[in-house]
C-alpha cells in the first residue's frame, strides 16, 4: 500500500556531510539568488529521482546484493540532497520573494524526517543508529525453543500464527516472545533522539517531534489539537466496538479476557491490536457474511490479473480521468514470477516524473486484491494529476492525503459497483449491512487510537516529556488511554515495547496513517453527495460520476503547492478535517452495537 515518493516526504536516512554554505557569499542573499537555488533544487531532484526510481524498481523486482546496493545509494544521494537544501534554504528566509517560492522553500525546511547535526562525527554516529536500530528489528526473531533453529519465528511467522491461533496460551507466549526482540534497541533510542533533536534544533526547530509536526500549515501545537478533537469526535464508535469485542472474546477465553476493563493486547488477532479484522469469526453474528463472495466470483470466472487492473483503470476513466499509458501495460509488475524473488508488497511507481508510472503488486483473486487494485492506481492517478507542478509540489496536500485517496476509492467498491460492471447479479439487500459494516469497523475503527498514539509516544519522548527510565511504561499508559488495551504480563523497564513496532526502529512517522483513516471517509462523503448518491454512505460508488472525479481532480492536481486545508476545501467545502462522516458511515453499526452491549459496560 505503499507508493514511492521521495521528494518533500522526506527520507529517514540522512547524512549532512556537504558543508553548509559552500555557495553563500558573503553579500545578502537576493530574490535572484533564491530563483536560482529553487531552480537548481528542481533540477537536481528531478535527475537523482528518476535515478533512485530507476534503482528502486530494478532491486525490487530482481533482489540481489547489487540491486540493493544500487538502490541504497541512489536514495543515499536524494537524503544527502534533501539534507543539504533544507539547510540551505535557510539564507533566504528574510528575502522578499513570491508566495510560491516561499511554500517551496519552507517545505524544503520540513521535508526531514531525520536532521542530522552538523558535526560530522555526531552525524555518521546518528545514521548508523538508525541502520542499526533497523537492522535489529529486521532481524528480529522468536525460538520457541532455542535448541532448535526451526523454531524460529520472524515477524511474518509471528503475525500468521497471531491471525490463526485461537490458543491463548500459545498466543501469549508469541506475543511475549516478539517482545523479546526490542529490548537492544532502548539504548540506541536513546541515543538516536538526542542527536536527532540536536539536528532538528539546528534547522530551528524545538526538537524532532516539532519537526515532524510542522510539516501540516500550522503550529505544532495547534496540530496537536487538532488530532485530539478529531479523536473526541469517534471515540463513542470506538468505545462501542470496543465493548461489542470484550464481550465477545469473553465468551470465546473466559476469564482471559476481562468482562470490563482493557483488552488483552495478544487477543485480538494482530501483534499490535492495530487491526482485528483477524478476529472477526470469533465475533461476527450469525448470517452476517455479506451475502456474496467476491473471491468466490473471480476465481469462477477465472479473471486474470490483467483484466482485475482494467476493471480498476475503467473506475477511474468512469469518473473523468484519462486511461492509463502503454508503458503503465508493458512495465507493471501483477503476478509473482516464478524465475526470481520479487518484493510483492503491493506498491505504485511514478518512475519519470512524466507519464511513466506504474504498479507492482502479486495479484491473486481476492476481493483483497480487487479493492488493493483501486487502492494503488489512486496513487499513480494522483501522481499524474501533479505532474505539471515543480518537483517540491509532486506529493499529495499532506502526507495523509496519498493514502486517504485510493482508501477512498476502495470505498467505493460496494455491491451496487460491482453490479454494474458485471460481476454481481444483485447487490443484497440492507439485512446484510451489519456484516459488511462490522468487517470494516474491525479494520477501519480499531486503527484510529493506534493511529494516533504511536507518534503521542515519540513526541513527548523528543520533547523530554518522557524520559528514557518511563519509555515502557509511558507507552502502555497510552496504549491503555486511547485503545484500552493492556499488556498480558507485567511490562517494566526491562523492556522495550514501542520498539517491536516496525515503525519506530525505522524512524517513519505514524501520523498520516491516522489522517488518511479520517480522511478517507470525509472524502468519500463529499464525493458520494457530488455524485447525488441518495443511499445510506456505506452503499454509495462514485463510479461513472464525472462531477465526483472533476472534484477529485481539482485536489489532486493540486498536489502539495496549496496548504493542505485548501485542498480540503476544493473536496470538501470545508476547510477543516472533520471525523463525522465515519460516524456517518458507520451510523447503522453503531446502532446496533449499542443494541448487543446494552446493559454491558462500556469503557475501560
Ligand atoms: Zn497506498
Amino acid at each position: 500500500m505503499l507508493h514511492r515518493s521521495f521528494v518533500a516526504a522526506g527520507l529517514a536516512l540522512s547524512v549532512a556531510i556537504v558543508a553548509a554554505g559552500c555557495q553563500a557569499s558573503t553579500a545578502a542573499p537576493t530574490a535572484q539568488d533564491a530563483k536560482q537555488f529553487l531552480d537548481e533544487v528542481d533540477a537536481t531532484f528531478d535527475r537523482m529521482y528518476l535515478d533512485a526510481s530507476r534503482a528502486g524498481w530494478v532491486a525490487q523486482n530482481f533482489i540481489t546484493v547489487d540491486t540493493e546496493a544500487m538502490d541504497a545509494r541512489a536514495t543515499q544521494a536524494i537524503s544527502d540532497a534533501s539534507s543539504r537544501f533544507a539547510k540551505q534554504a535557510v539564507r533566504f528566509d528574510n528575502v522578499e520573494i513570491p508566495a510560491d517560492q516561499r511554500r517551496q522553500l519552507n517545505l524544503l525546511k520540513v521535508s526531514l524526517v531525520l536532521a542530522t547535526p552538523s558535526d560530522p562525527k555526531e552525524s555518521e554516529e546518528l545514521t548508523n543508529l538508525v541502520s542499526s536500530m533497523r537492522s535489529t528489528y529486521g532481524k528480529g526473531k522468536w525460538c520457541r525453543d532455542a535448541a532448535k533453529p526451526d523454531s524460529c519465528m520472524n515477524i511474518d511467522d509471528i503475525t500468521k500464527l497471531l491471525a490463526s491461533s485461537r490458543n491463548e496460551k500459545e498466543i501469549r507466549a508469541a506475543w511475549e516472545g516478539w517482545h523479546t526482540i526490542s529490548p537492544p534497541i532502548k539504548k540506541d533510542y536513546q541515543r538516536f533522539a538526542e542527536l536527532s533533536n540536536k539536528g532538528a534544533k539546528e534547522l530551528g526547530f524545538a526538537d524532532t517531534g516539532a519537526m515532524w509536526r510542522a510539516k501540516y500549515d500550522m503550529a505544532p501545537d495547534a496540530f496537536t489539537k487538532e488530532l485530539d478533537r478529531l479523536w473526541d469526535q469517534v471515540r463513542p464508535l470506538y468505545l462501542q466496538l470496543h465493548a461489542y469485542v470484550r464481550m465477545k472474546l469473553h465468551e470465546k477465553y473466559g476469564d482471559a479476557v476481562p468482562a470490563k476493563g482493557p483488552l488483552p493486547a495478544h487477543l485480538l488477532g494482530n501483534i499490535w491490536a492495530q487491526d482485528w479484522s483477524n478476529i472477526e469469526d470469533l465475533v461476527a453474528p450469525k448470517n452476517a457474511d455479506a451475502g456474496y463472495s467476491l473471491t468466490e466470483i473471480l476465481k469462477r470466472r477465472k479473471m486474470s490479473a490483467i483484466d482485475m487492473v482494467k476493471a480498476g483503470e475503467r473506475f477511474y476513466t468512469s469518473i473523468g480521468f484519462d486511461p492509463l499509458p502503454p508503458t503503465f501495460w508493458e512495465r507493471s509488475l501483477f503476478v509473482r514470477p516464478k524465475d526470481r524473488e520479487v518484493v510483492c508488497h503491493a506498491s505504485a511507481w511514478d518512475i519519470d516524473a512524466l507519464n511513466d508510472v506504474r504498479i507492482k503488486m502479486c495479484i491473486d483473486q481476492t476481493a483483497e486484491d480487487f479493492s488493493t487494485i483501486h487502492h494503488e492506481l489512486g496513487h499513480n492517478f494522483y501522481q499524474r494529476a501533479y505532474l505539471k507542478q515543480p518537483m517540491i509540489f509532486r506529493d499529495s496536500a499532506n502526507d495523509g492525503f496519498h493514502e486517504a485517496i485510493g482508501d477512498t476509492i476502495a470505498l467505493s467498491v460496494t455491491p451496487e459497483y460491482l453490479v454494474k460492471i458485471g460481476l454481481l447479479d444483485k447487490a443484497p439487500d440492507a439485512s446484510r449491512d451489519i456484516g459488511l459494516l462490522l468487517s470494516r469497523a474491525l479494520e477501519k475503527v480499531a486503527f484510529l487510537p493506534f493511529g494516533l498514539l504511536i507518534d503521542q509516544w515519540r513526541w513527548k519522548v523528543f520533547s523530554g516529556e518522557i524520559t528514557p527510565a518511563q519509555y515502557n511504561k509511558a507507552w502502555w499508559d497510552l496504549r491503555l488511554k486511547y485503545q484500552g488495551v493492556a499488556p498480558p504480563s507485567p511490562r517494566g523497564d526491562e523492556f522495550f515495547d514501542p520498539g517491536a513496532k516496525y515503525h519506530v526502529p525505522d524512524n517513519t512517522p505514524y501520523t498520516r496513517y491516522f489522517l488518511a483513516d479520517i480522511l478517507q471517509f470525509q472524502f468519500h462523503r463529499a464525493l458520494s453527495k457530488a455524485a447525488g448518491c441518495a443511499t445510506p454512505l456505506h452503499r454509495c460508488s462514485i463510479y461513472e460520476s464525472k462531477q465526483a472525479g472533476q472534484r477529485l481532480n481539482n485536489v489532486l492536481s493540486m498536489g502539495l503547492s496549496k496548504p493542505w486545508p485548501d485542498a480540503l476545501a476544493a473536496m470538501t467545502d470545508s476547510n477543516e478535517m472533520d471525523a463525522s462522516a465515519i460516524l456517518d458511515y458507520f451510523a447503522p453499526l453503531q446502532k446496533w452495537l449499542q443494541e448487543q452491549t446494552k446493559g454491558q459496560p462500556v469503557g475501560w
